[in-house]
Formats: structure tokens, C-alpha cells, sequence
């Protein structure tokens, strides 16, 4: 297969008896946050494909950008570091951050950090990080430049692939989930792992939690990201040309499910029940969920297997833990212990 092998895979997916025996259900867990110490979590997954792309390119500079304490920058720097290339990162701030979780690990290993505002970010990233490109390629730097989250086409594959991986895994264990839980904040993930459900036939029920944003914002995206990993596919031989035209055209919105109820009070902010959600999940089963992005995803997993809920004919559960660990730190102070 076209990429790097950087990763820990497979990843180990853990039965979380304590949480089950409270739910009433089999709840899973895929160790996606342990693909690695400094590229922990999924971006990996999906750079595997991305930076190998680049380097094809014979380009020795990664560009990239997300919120201060991205995750996906944070293993976009430590791969390119890995790799020996150069690595830059536009960063979404409000004011002076301290040098604290992924933001000071970017510094720590040694990534150009340029700064922007909320507005300049939403409106003009894009615009942002080609200015940048092209500052480098004056100084004669060959530039890569990876979208928010590294979803978007060849990234996908990243999840196209995990999702065989959990089915190989299924058969080893004898086990047949039904469910899929993963936390969605650029799209990508989600994208991948559906978009191999449908292509190979799995018929699992796969739900991203929005963590920004609203259903119909990453129905749009998924739609759009998967299409354009089709030809990656067709190229590696996963897919025939006429059978990624007759994907690109079947695939709709409404094939990718969301629960849009549980970005709280928005973005990487945290209300006091999803701290008490996280610490309590610690405390039952020595399992640490993110403020950001699978605290949220498994407190909004707790609500709907409730009596009621929209899990609650799932039976065998599997939630993607996606990583995130780095970003608890510099909240620790909120939570109340
Ligand atoms: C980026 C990220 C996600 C969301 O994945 P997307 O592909 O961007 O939707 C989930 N969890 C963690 C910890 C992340 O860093």
C-alpha cells in the first residue's frame, strides 16, 4: 500500500466491563488514542497516506493548521520532524496561549508557529497557509500543504483502512459489533470509516458526534472528502473506475449519521458536566477521554443509552477512542476533584 509506516497498528480494542455492566450493553473501546507517543490519536492514521503524498511530491516542508491545542498539528510537526522536514502551523488563538499541551509540543519540536484570529481562520485559512507556501518556496523550500485536520481526500483513506482493521479484528475476537461511536470535529474519520462501510458491504451503524458545527456542515463534508478519495482508491486497486463512478454519484448526506446535540457550549469548551463526565469515566474504568473531542462524544454516548435514547438498540458498541490526551492538561485547573 501507498504509505508510511509510522503508526502502532493495529490498535487494541478493550472491553469496558464496568461502563457495559452500568449500560447494560457491550461497550468497546478502539485504542486509536495509542497509535504512537508524539503522533498519538488519528491524525496519524490519515498523515500515513498524506505525508507520503508529499514526499512523492519531493516536498520537505508540511504546512498545516488547526486551533491552539490541535491534536492534528501537534502529529503533523512530530511526523515531519520524524521525516526531517521542515514543519509550519497556523494556529487559531484569541490571545497570547500559554506554552502548555500541543502548542508547546509544536514549539518543543521545533515547528514555525504563525498565529490568526478566529475570523481570519474561518474565512481566509486556506488563503493564510499559501501565502505561507509561497513564502517557503521563495526560500527554496518545497511546500505540502495539509487542510485542517488532514480531511480531505487521500487523507480519508486513513479511516478506509482502520475500518478493515476493526473488521479483522471482529473476526479474530468472535465478536460482531453493530455500532460505531466516534467523535467528529473535521470530518475525516467519519468520512472514512462510512465510506468503507458502504464500499465493502459491513452494514454497521457508524455515528460521528459533532463536537463543532452541525450535522448538515459535516454531512456536506463527508460527501465531499469521500468522493474525492475515490480515485486514491481506484489507484490502489480497492476499487474498480466504474465502481467509484457509481459510488461518487449513490453517496448522499443523509448516508453519514450525526448526533449534533453535544457541542455543548462550542469548541474545545468545556461545560462542568462533561468534566464530571470525563473524571467519572476515569475513575470506572482508568480510561482518559479529552475535553475536546471523545469527552464530549462519550458523554453524549452515556445520554442516548439511556432508556429512550438513540443507542438503545445498539448491543455491541465500539467508540473510537481518537486521542487527545495532551489537551486535558492545560484544563486540569477547571476540573472540580
Ligand atoms: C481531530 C480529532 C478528532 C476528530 O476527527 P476528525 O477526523 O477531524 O473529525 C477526534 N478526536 C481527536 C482527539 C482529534 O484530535
Amino acid at each position: 500500500m501507498n504509505k508510511l509506516s509510522l503508526a502502532n497498528l493495529p490498535t487494541q480494542i478493550q472491553h469496558l466491563s464496568r461502563w457495559s455492566a452500568e449500560c447494560g450493553k457491550n461497550i468497546y473501546v478502539k485504542r486509536d488514542d495509542q497509535t504512537g507517543s508524539e503522533w498519538s490519536g488519528n491524525k496519524i492514521r490519515k498523515l500515513e497516506f498524506a505525508v507520503k503524498e508529499a514526499l512523492d511530491q519531493g516536498c520537505n516542508l508540511l504546512i498545516t493548521c488547526g486551533g491552539i491545542q490541535s491534536n492534528h498539528c501537534r502529529a503533523t510537526v512530530a511526523v515531519a520532524t520524524r521525516l526531517g522536514l521542515r514543519s509550519a502551523v497556523l494556529l487559531r488563538i484569541s490571545e497570547q496561549p500559554p506554552l502548555a499541551g500541543n502548542y508547546f509540543l509544536d514549539r518543543l519540536m521545533g515547528a514555525d508557529v504563525r498565529f490568526c484570529t478566529r475570523d481570519e481562520y474561518r474565512d481566509h485559512r486556506a488563503e493564510i497557509m499559501q501565502e505561507m507556501a509561497d513564502v517557503y518556496a521563495a526560500q527554496g523550500f518545497k511546500p505540502y500543504i495539509i487542510p485542517e485536520g488532514a480531511s480531505f481526500g487521500i487523507g480519508t483513506l486513513g479511516y478506509y483502512h482502520a475500518m478493515k482493521e476493526i473488521v479483522a479484528q471482529e473476526r479474530e475476537m468472535g465478536i460482531s459489533f453493530d455500532t460505531l461511536v466516534v467523535a467528529t470535529g473535521s470530518g475525516g474519520t467519519l468520512a472514512g470509516l462510512q465510506l468503507s462501510n458502504l464500499v465493502n458491504g459491513y452494514g454497521k451503524r457508524i455515528i460521528g458526534v459533532c463536537v463543532c458545527d452541525d450535522t448538515a456542515y459535516f454531512q456536506a463534508i463527508a460527501v465531499r472528502i469521500s468522493r474525492d478519495a475515490l480515485p486514491y482508491l481506484v489507484a490502489q486497486g480497492e476499487l474498480s473506475q466504474d465502481r467509484a463512478d457509481h459510488v461518487a454519484k449513490a453517496l448522499e448526506p443523509m448516508d453519514f449519521e450525526l448526533f449534533e446535540e453535544y457541542v455543548g457550549i462550542g469548541y474545545a469548551l468545556s461545560r462542568p458536566e462533561e468534566l464530571a463526565h470525563i473524571a467519572r469515566m476515569a475513575r470506572l474504568e482508568g480510561t482518559v477521554f479529552d475535553p475536546v473531542y471523545t469527552g464530549k462524544a462519550t458523554y453524549g454516548m452515556v445520554n442516548e443509552l439511556k432508556p429512550g435514547g438513540r443507542l438503545r438498540s445498539s448491543e455491541n458498541i465500539l467508540f473510537i477512542h481518537t486521542g487527545g490526551l495532551f489537551g486535558l492538561f492545560p484544563v486540569s485547573g477547571s476540573f472540580q476533584l
